[in-house]
């Protein structure tokens, strides 16, 4: 698990991303995943918090063009970009073809959202095991419930979709409740895939 300096930021260079994330499901390794770009970087250097949370991530992938091109110029090979949407794609396509029956997790967006995603990745791949869903806007209370739920499920690998930097900050705040669990923001996929 190599890691190379984009501004500071220690970011994972391997080749296959979603393999490595398979295996940690299978050791119980918690892992918290970064999709990296470029406004991401530059978040994090006027925020010493979001800061520290990347570079305690177990796992930094070079999502934007920008950190991508940086690491070519650096390690002067070719790296290739994974954008957190597509990491999300190949983990749920590879949890259904080697049918782990690991429990899967949809957090964000508008109400229904998630849900509706949910529903489309379980109609594509039956093998999948989605255990739950829940909206991105909610009221302290519900989101006191939304965490007892995580905690009871233990679902082990969870999708995030809260935005940047929020996301990245939810995670770090909670991983906690599923200690073994794979955590990933993912931005915006759950608008894309509810269509
Ligand atoms: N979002 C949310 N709760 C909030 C704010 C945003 O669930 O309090 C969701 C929003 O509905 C959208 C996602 O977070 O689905 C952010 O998407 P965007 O494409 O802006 O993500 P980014 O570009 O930061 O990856």
């Amino acid at each position: 698990n190599q890691a190379f300096s984009v501004l500071g930021i220690p970011v994972h260079v391997m080749a296959n991303y979603p393999g490595w994330l398979l295996e940690s499901l299978e050791q119980g390794r918690g892992i918290h995943v970064v999709t990296l770009n470029a406004e991401m970087t530059m978040q994090a250097e006027q925020n010493e918090f979001l800061a520290q949370i990347i570079k305690n991530a177990e796992l930094v992938i070079p999502d934007g063009a920008g950190v991508v091109l940086y690491l070519r110029l650096l390690l002067w090979q070719k790296v290739q970009r994974f954008p957190g949407i597509e990491l999300a794609e190949k983990l749920l396509q590879e949890l259904g073809q080697q049918k782990t029956g690991a429990k899967v997790f949809f957090y964000g967006a508008a109400p229904g959202v998630a849900s509706t995603a949910a529903d489309f990745w379980q109609q594509q791949i039956p093998e999948l095991n989605i255990v739950g869903t829940h909206s991105g806007y909610h009221s302290p209370e519900e989101e006191a419930q939304l965490q007892q739920t995580l905690a009871q499920l233990q679902p082990q690998v969870i999708f995030v979709g809260l935005g940047v930097p929020r996301q990245e900050l939810w995670i770090a705040e909670n991983r906690h409740l599923c200690p073994q669990a794979i955590w990933i923001g993912v931005g915006g996929s759950f608008d894309i895939w509810s269509g």
